[in-house]
């Protein structure tokens, strides 16, 4: 590609989305270099989902740009854009709805890869080497969706967005609809395929706790504008503003409310900030 290595894999510039006279973004500008992990927090209706579909050119901005090295992603659908829309791939929330419950998790990997123009000789190689690359037994490939945990499912998501050789992964909440233990196994597969591969994410998520083990730099989305960011464990020790410290509260369920600020339990209720 004639993109330059040093610009942002991602750039967002001023971008505004409205839905009917609801306004879900304002002004939001995010870069994600080559390699870097960028994190992006706010409560539930913050406009995160909104600010994925807009880097995945799944919806259009109504102001501002969003680029996907040096392309606007809305415009990737040609076939001469195959390579290029396939650097730029999707971690969902909840797997299950993702994959279509009539294909073995192998065939929804091996889908991908054909829809990528992998030919079809070497596909079952490919769909192994996928398999092995996030820790899922080969014999798993030949069980559909209803057979697998939600551990299991999300790797398979990750192992079907790896198919397409991607640059750039956008994960929304890819943790939330996990337990515990299966939560930190994602995380810890997610650092491990960023230290083999040089991976970047844009990695969401409503918990500030989740975001800061993996994202190297965090921004704060409150009612559609990003409100603070820094280094993340910058915004962990000392968060600037009282948004974030309340998200901060909710995520240790231990810190100290900010001055002026009624306590916040699990559930956010920051309309007062
Ligand atoms: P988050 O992912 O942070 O929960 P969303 O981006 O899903 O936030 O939503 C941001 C705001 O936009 C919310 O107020 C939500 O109700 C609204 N919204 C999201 N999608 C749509 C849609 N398709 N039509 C109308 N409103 C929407
Ligand atoms: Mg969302």
């Amino acid at each position: 590609m004639n993109h330059d290595a040093t610009a942002p894999l991602l750039a967002l510039d001023r971008v505004g989305k409205r839905y009917g006279d609801r306004t879900a973004l304002q002004g939001v500008s995010l870069a994600v270099a080559p390699g870097e992990t960028v994190g992006l927090v706010g409560e539930s209706g913050s406009g995160k989902s909104t600010l994925a579909r807009l880097a995945l050119g799944l919806l259009a901005p109504d102001s501002g740009t969003v680029r996907f090295a040096g392309r606007d992603p809305y415009r990737l659908r040609g076939r001469a854009d195959r390579a290029l829309r396939g650097r730029l791939q999707f971690v969902p929330q909840h797997p299950r709805g993702s994959l279509n419950p009539a294909l073995r998790a192998g065939e929804a990997v091996g889908f991908a890869l054909r829809l990528h123009g992998t030919p079809r000789a070497e596909r079952a190689a490919a769909v192994a080497r996928l398999f092995a690359q996030v820790g899922l037994e080969p014999a798993l490939a030949a069980r559909y969706p209803r057979e697998l945990s939600g551990g299991q499912l999300q790797r398979v998501a990750v192992a079907r967005a790896l198919a397409t050789g991607p640059d750039l992964l956008v994960c929304d909440e890819p943790t939330s609809a996990l337990d515990r233990a299966a939560q930190a196994r994602l995380l810890d597969l997610l650092t491990e395929l960023r230290e083999r591969t040089g991976l970047a994410y844009l990695f969401i998520s409503h918990d500030l706790a989740v975001v800061r083990r993996l994202a190297h730099r965090v921004l704060v989305l409150r009612h559609g504008r990003v409100v603070e960011e820094g280094p993340a464990d910058r915004l962990w020790d000392s968060p600037a503003h009282p948004y974030t410290r309340a998200l901060l509260d909710a995520a240790t369920g231990a810190a100290p409310p900010a001055p002026g600020l009624p306590r916040t339990t699990n559930h956010l209720t920051t309309d007062h900030i």
